[in-house]
């Protein structure tokens, strides 16, 4: 039975780990993080073509059964003006919109299902380089031990080394110039917001929130900030943010304040930067999914639907070829040219969220923002990213 090492328990890791199991590989999933954490990483949207893989696995209805169902996204301007509703799923198909969940819970409903598969993670494994021989491919940890494998997954984020050690000269992640800080608050008396997101071209930040029934609004703001860097980023505390984020969101439609007053628990704070071109997505038994080949910022609510396709195409394709390297390239083949084109869009929904200081630039934009969310309520042109399905 070929054996897979998979780097990184996040989304695409164990999606993939599930699909090889079910083709009948060995597989094993090293995880650099000490221990699950239940708010860690805040929320995300889950889009209906991911929806689609986690049905493949069986796993869609156990993640919508802690969800906010949203597949409409209302947006709203500083001032607190209606400028338009865009679909968050294929236009005029509102019922087959995306689901926000905690980041945790999705881990929480992959995790159950490799457990349930006898799929060993191992957490405090952080992958230190990479050893290839003829006939196998030997990972080392940072905590001495070393694991052999037929091929080795790069499912490690962002900031994959893997992507590395395929290629020294891989690019770097490009920094957008936008943070998001998120988190969650309970504001009294604020109502839910069933099927909705509600978004707001603030004067100085662009925000974003929705309540859940049970009265919990997750919210984030993506803070135009160029110069902040992820050490810079790091070193500030929750306090600073809420500081920060208060003063940018004073004279914000209610109940965007309100909700900065109301925050319970920690804050994340993430710089938003994507990888649009990885020139070498495999090289010999290495291969990458997920964030660490097309890294996307959230503005399309797509990267972990994109994880999740590539965990099925690639599994799919381990299935079927004759060996790893054709298996690769057929996967790189299916898969580059929709994940460049999804972290093309995400940037140029970004140009939108960086906020110009000038009344004059706002003005204009809250003058032409209506006449594009009208067209973009019918848009069609974006159904092929929500509607494709990969079948197992
Ligand atoms: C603020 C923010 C908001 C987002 N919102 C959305 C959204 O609404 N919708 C959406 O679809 N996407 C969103 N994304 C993007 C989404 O989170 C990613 O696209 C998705 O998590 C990618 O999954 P992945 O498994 O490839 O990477 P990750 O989820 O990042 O998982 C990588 C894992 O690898 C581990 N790792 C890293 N290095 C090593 C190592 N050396 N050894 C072992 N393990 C390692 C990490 O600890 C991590 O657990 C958002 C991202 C951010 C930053």
């Amino acid at each position: 039975m070929p054996k897979a090492l998979i780097i990184g328990g996040g989304v695409a890791g164990p999606a993939t780990a599930l699909f090889l199991h079910r083709a009948g590989w060995q597989v094993e999933i090293f995880e650099a993080r000490s221990a699950p954490a239940p708010y860690g990483g805040l929320f995300l949207n889950v889009a209906t073509n991911g929806l689609a893989v986690l049905d493949e696995l069986g796993l869609r209805d156990r993640l919508v059964s802690d969800g906010h169902l949203s597949p409409h996204m209302v947006m709203l301007s500083g001032r607190g003006a209606r400028l338009g509703v865009v679909p968050n799923g294929p236009a005029g198909d509102p019922a087959r919109g995306s689901v926000v969940v905690r980041r945790a819970w999705l881990h929480e409903v992959l995790r159950e299902a490799i457990t349930d598969a006898g799929i060993p993670l191992a957490f405090d494994a952080r992958l230190d380089r990479v050893e290839e021989t003829p006939d196998a491919v030997v990972a080392h940890f940072a905590d001495g031990r070393s694991v052999r494998g037929d091929v080795l997954i790069g499912a490690d984020g962002v900031g994959s080394i893997v992507r590395t050690a395929i290629d020294p000269k891989a690019p770097a992640p490009a920094p957008s110039g936008l943070i998001s800080v998120g988190g969650f608050s309970r504001v009294p008396g604020l109502a839910p917001t069933p099927g909705e997101q509600y978004m707001v071209f603030g004067a100085k930040s662009f925000f974003g929130y929705l309540v859940r029934d049970d009265g919990t609004a997750y919210w984030f703001a993506n803070v135009t900030a160029p110069a902040l860097g992820r050490a810079e980023t790091r070193a500030m505390t929750d306090e600073d943010w809420l500081t920060r984020l208060r003063d940018l969101h004073a004279y914000d439609p209610y109940p965007v304040p309100q909700i900065l007053e109301h925050v319970e628990g920690e804050i994340g704070a993430y710089p938003l930067s994507d990888l649009t071109h990885v020139p070498h997505w495999h090289r010999g038994r290495l291969v990458l999914v997920g964030d660490a080949v097309h890294a996307t910022s959230p503005s399309a609510g797509q990267g972990a639907s994109l994880a999740l396709e590539d965990a099925i195409v690639l599994a799919r394709h381990l299935r079927d070829a004759a060996d790893h390297e054709q298996a690769f390239a057929a996967y790189e083949h299916d898969r580059r040219p929709r994940a460049e084109e999804v972290v093309k869009y995400a940037r140029a929904v970004n140009r939108n969220k960086r906020v110009t200081k000038s009344r004059l630039g706002i003005a204009l934009r809250d003058a032409m923002l209506p006449r594009f969310l009208r067209s973009a309520s019918s848009d069609t042109r974006n159904d092929h990213l929500y509607n494709h399905v990969v079948r197992w």
